[in-house]
């Protein structure tokens, strides 16, 4: 598993308001932004302000910052109308597709869903 210190973390700068970001929503844990390459008209991450490499190591951590992810997730899906109809996808390790390892949920939603399944 590739493992980065905070201080080299995209995300960690992100959080940190060092990297601009389009956030949508946010909580003492965790931020919401969109994704800056969408893969369907709703494309949003939400990041644990906690830097951990991947979600199972976010578990270990913290099982307070892993349930507010997913809670703030659950709510970004509301904001954005999408609450009977969205994925929560996690890729955990480069052989799966992650590419930032600082821990995420991806919250998907919209048209990709009518051309088939997205995993
Ligand atoms: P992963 O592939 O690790 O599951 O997801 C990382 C996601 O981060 C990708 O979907 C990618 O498009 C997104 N991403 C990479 N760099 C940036 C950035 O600088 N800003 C934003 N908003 N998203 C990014
Ligand atoms: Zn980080």
């Amino acid at each position: 598993m590739t493992s980065q210190t905070p201080s080299d973390c995209l995300f960690c700068k992100i959080v940190a308001g060092e990297i601009p970001s389009d956030r949508v929503a946010e909580s003492e844990r965790s931020i919401a932004f969109r994704d800056i390459s969408p893969a369907a008209p709703v494309h949003v991450l939400v990041v644990p302000r906690r830097h951990e490499p991947t979600v199972g190591a976010l578990a270990a951590a913290s099982g307070d910052d892993l349930t507010d992810v997913f809670l703030l997730a659950a709510r970004v899906a509301e904001q954005e109308g999408v609450s009977d109809a969205h994925r929560m996808i996690v890729n955990t390790g480069s052989g799966a597709g992650q590419t930032v390892f600082h821990a995420h949920v991806h919250v998907l939603a919209g048209a990709a869903f009518t051309e088939g399944r997205m995993v």
